[in-house]
């Protein structure tokens, strides 16, 4: 369903105003190409002849919602570390499209990649915005600058010799700066790190803790910036959230161990908190932890205890809080956004439509997009979600993409009721 010359036309919905938080009824937008060129009151709306219309009378119209941390090449399969051994390089980009689609068909028309294999996610990223394929407009970190050496490395030797290869940084501001440029020439749109260690990983991976010194960050944080990458780090305790911000770090990724001082630097600073509690959430859920080391269980259970009221303590102070799931973790699948969207309301305390902000202009200045995507109005790309049912009533409609009549990417209907409707023509 892509118009073929004539304009699409959302006729007579209730807009979501992303920059105020409120509704506006009776709106009729017009879309030319990729483009919003006409948001208006219904009465003053004039029609030509090839407009193809979508009646929206009595549906809430959002700006296509940005998700801003999954991992596309993983697909949250519990048993991820055998899977990955069982996939050939080249079928990663595939997963990912697959994945990907899941997103859009959600109603994540924008997706920020934090992390994966090197070399192919950019051309993945180009096939979508050349509208080949169904897909969300991506936003890519290519292969994390991960903190070489934060704990014993336990694998095959051909493994260990595969990530040298492709993941060694060398120590010292000259060598971040040299990653932050390889990273660039493999096509990435901004820079993942780690300032801490991982839940996931090893007892020797510290929360607290991290290898690279406040000059490697500076010095990372200051190439990025002036080739025009954005700096985002894996940040799960407190110190390692610290010294993140005061390097300049534009958004930190889990925050699992905040307190105040730390909120209202990163409030003074600028920086963005990107919760993902779905990642724990569904691991605990799932009933995967169990089979995981016991140092991880350990890890995993002190986490999640001090997370949510950290993302709390964040919004209370002031901070830019976006939404991402980290997607791709075990058992956090991709395609279910929409329940960390309502994890904001039931656990940071955002109301409705806070968290609809979040998911949309927070998200869009998150992902440095916002001269482009989360907001309606005349001038922006058409990125757009249509909903039988208002989210500001009732936020768990977001979770289920059936509710969604139309997913609108780049000005094309690409998803209806949950289903990719959209061919290249
Ligand atoms: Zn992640």
């Amino acid at each position: 369903m892509a118009p073929k010359n004539g304009r699409l036309i959302i006729q007579s919905g209730n807009v979501f105003d992303s920059l105020k938080g409120t509704i506006a009824e009776n709106k009729t937008i017009v879309i030319e190409g990729k483009k919003i060129v006409w948001v208006g009151d219904d009465g003053s709306f004039e029609k030509e002849k090839n407009d193809q219309i979508i009646k929206a009378a009595g549906k809430t119209i959002l700006p296509g919602m940005v998700e801003s941390h999954v991992h596309l090449e993983a697909t949250g399969d519990p048993q991820y570390e055998r899977e990955y051994m069982r996939t050939k390089t080249s079928m990663w980009c595939f997963i990912a499209l697959n994945n990907a689609q899941k997103q859009l068909a959600s109603g994540f028309t924008c997706v920020r990649d934090c992390g994966s294999s090197p070399g192919w996610i950019a051309s993945l990223r180009r096939i979508l915005e050349m509208g080949l394929l169904a897909g969300p407009r991506l936003v890519v970190a290519d292969n994390g600058v991960a903190q070489w050496g934060n704990q014993e490395a336990i694998a095959p030797d051909f493994m260990l010799a595969y990530y040298r290869q492709i993941g060694e940084v060398k120590a010292g501001v000259v060598g971040v700066k040299h990653a932050v440029r390889d990273r660039k020439r493999a096509g990435a749109d901004f820079i993942k790190t780690l300032t801490t260690g991982g839940v996931l990983h090893g007892m020797e991976s510290k929360l607290g803790t991290s290898l690279f010194t406040d000059e490697e960050l500076e010095g990372m944080v200051e190439e990025a910036h002036r080739i025009g990458m954005h700096v985002a780090s894996h940040a799960h305790g407190l110190e390692g959230i610290y010294r993140a911000v005061k390097a300049g770090i534009d958004t930190i990724e889990h925050g699992s161990f905040l307190d105040e001082e730390t909120a209202d630097l990163m409030k003074k600073k600028g920086s963005f908190l990107v919760p993902t509690q779905a990642a724990l959430i569904h691991l605990l859920e799932s009933g995967i932890l169990e089979q995981m080391p016991p140092e991880v269980q350990v890890k995993t259970k002190e986490t999640s205890k001090s997370q949510m009221n950290s993302h709390k303590i964040a919004f209370e102070r002031g901070v830019q809080v976006t939404v991402g799931t980290d997607a791709g973790t075990p058992g956090n699948y991709h395609g279910r956004t929409g329940s960390e969207v309502k994890y904001m309301v039931e656990n940071v305390g955002m109301t409705p439509s806070q968290a609809l902000q979040a998911a949309t202009i927070v998200g869009a200045k998150c992902v440095h997009l916002d001269d482009k995507i989360g907001v309606i109005e005349k001038g922006k790309i058409a990125d757009i979600v249509i909903c039988n049912k208002n989210p500001l009533e009732d936020i768990t409609i977001i979770e289920n993409p059936k509710n969604f009549s139309h997913v609108i990417k780049d000005g094309k209907v690409m998803v209806e009721k949950g289903v990719i409707t959209y061919f290249s023509p």
